[in-house]
């Protein structure tokens, strides 16, 4: 991506190549969703998106991300919960997010169900799978998926949507391509028994079109959108 572009400029060139590389892998219209990862990015640089048609954000940050919120309230903006989980932050996240993508601790959930109210439609969660068997990512193995599904079902605020990852980085697209691949087969075999599950977020700003070969349905996308972090997060 260039750097000297705009953001609305690079929002609108990366939305151009969803549509292209969904056309060129038969994916059905608007059935990719854009995710601006606007972790580390100023709530100008929000608004900016959002003017240019941006309406779903990630944040992985407690705290930055509602010191955003705040500023952006005017804004309805759908936020999504990107993060890893600390069961001292799962009030606040129940409370400030529609979406939680990383959910792979079965006491988290349970946190995040008990603090989500009632009156509000259910907290939209993902589970987090790690599928390049890395020992350093959180996540849980594929084969842990379909007992964690039994509990996860049984939280009435809590609405189940499918599954999430962070594969292992490589710049190998055959690669790549197998990890998204595995996703789509174990997401395929949940829905033999939760017909409802609707979501794969996979594809980042390095790997989005495999990922979009493979059936991704949220796109989780920060520096093609916004150019490189600068890390500056208080936790
Ligand atoms: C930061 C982050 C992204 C975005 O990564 P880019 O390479 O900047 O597109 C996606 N998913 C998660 C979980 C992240 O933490």
């Amino acid at each position: 991506m260039h750097t000297d572009l705009s953001i609305p400029e690079k929002l609108y060139a990366l939305q151009e190549r969803i549509t292209k590389i969904s056309e060129q892998y038969g994916r059905a219209t608007n059935t990719v969703k854009l995710l601006a990862v606007s972790k580390s990015q100023s709530d100008e640089n929000i608004r900016i998106a959002y003017e240019a048609g941006q309406r779903l954000f990630g944040e992985s940050y407690v705290q930055e991300a509602l010191q955003k919120q705040e500023k952006l309230v005017d804004l309805p903006i759908e936020w999504h919960f990107i993060g890893q989980l600390q069961s001292n932050k799962a009030k606040l996240i129940a409370q400030h997010f529609s979406w939680v993508h990383s959910i792979s601790s079965l006491s988290i959930a349970e946190r995040l169900n008990q603090y989500h109210s009632g009156n509000l439609p259910p907290l939209n969660c993902c589970i987090q799978v790690n599928i390049g068997n890395e020992k350093t990512k959180t996540g849980l193995e594929p084969e842990q998926v379909q007992a964690f599904a039994r509990h996860i079902i049984h939280l009435p605020n809590l609405h189940w949507r499918g599954l999430m990852t962070i594969p292992a980085f490589t710049s190998d697209v055959s690669v790549q391509r197998q990890q998204f691949s595995k996703m789509k087969e174990l997401l395929a075999t949940l829905k033999l028994d939760y017909p409802w599950l609707d979501t794969l977020s996979m594809g980042m700003s390095g790997d989005f079109e495999m990922a979009i070969a493979e059936g991704a349905t949220i796109l989780r996308i920060g520096t093609a959108i916004f150019g490189v972090r600068v890390y500056t997060h208080v936790c």
